[in-house]
């Protein structure tokens, strides 16, 4: 078996994910730790949270791969006493690195939404117009449904705690606009593009009613839940892309939505 390093599982998820891929605002690469260090394990998780990094730790892990990076605006300091400092002070002391893919991840053929387009079981699924890359997607369902058993069937497909309807009228849904994470300022691209629904997460009272003006249903399941399936789907990847290699792939099954519903 090969022996991997940290740039080793760097370059195996930029084959999937490209960097020129991500938005310019983004910070996606490796964030933390020494490209030259060996890995034997990986822990492949949603957001770098304490907890993960516990767990990161106590697997014995090397590199945590990451969709949303863990710094993401400049730090001026790395204090310990802080969240942020914090984090960074235990991988460090850990020797613990941080990869991440965002929306490289988002936009690249197979990626967050892709699969949450195949999670709702759209068929057909493009990009918007004749876009090569682009951050949604839309796709057809292959019976039509009302909004409501719609954001039923987006509920139970993503295991989502609940999802909250934006009903714009009495229409069927057959088309579907989607974007993982915070998507809304894509719902009227959606809508140009022939969509009946729009599926994302963080929507705001005021993107809602443009929506229902614009006549779209929209479907916010939630930031969490329409992005946690890339989880699973890169633990796969990587199992399959490092097979040759001395390495072990965990993943993150116990992280949740920060929001609960009272
Ligand atoms: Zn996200």
């Amino acid at each position: 078996m090969k022996k991997c390093t940290v740039q080793m599982v760097a370059d195996a998820v930029s084959r999937l994910a490209p960097r020129r891929l991500a938005e310019e605002w983004d910070n996606p690469g490796l964030l933390v730790g020494e490209p030259s260090n060996e890995v034997k394990k990986i822990f492949v998780c949603l957001d770098v949270l304490e907890e993960n990094i516990s767990q990161a730790i106590e697997l014995d892990t090397q590199i945590i791969v990451a969709h949303h990076p863990l710094i993401f605006h400049a730090i001026k300091n790395v204090r310990a006493d802080l969240p942020l400092g914090k984090k960074i002070s235990r991988l460090i002391k850990n020797n613990l690195a941080v990869f991440a893919a965002h929306t490289n991840l988002d936009i690249v053929a197979g990626g967050v939404n892709d699969i949450l387009a195949e999670k709702i079981g759209l068929v057909d699924v493009k990009n918007f117009g004749d876009e090569e890359f682009s951050m949604g997607r839309l796709g057809t369902l292959e019976t039509p449904m009302t909004a409501e058993d719609f954001a039923r069937h987006v509920k139970k497909v993503l295991n989502a705690d609940n999802v909250r309807l934006v009903s714009a009228g009495d229409f069927p849904i057959k088309k579907v606009g989607l974007c993982g994470g915070a998507g809304a300022e894509f719902i009227q691209k959606a809508k140009f593009f022939g969509a009946q629904a729009f599926v994302t997460g963080d929507v705001k009272y005021h993107e809602a009613q443009a929506a229902v003006e614009n006549k779209i249903h929209v479907v916010d399941a939630g930031h969490f839940a329409t992005e946690f399936p890339i989880v699973h789907v890169l633990a796969e990847y990587l199992r399959d892309e490092l097979k040759n290699f001395d390495v072990e792939i965990f993943e993150d099954t116990t992280s949740k939505d920060f929001f609960a519903t009272i």
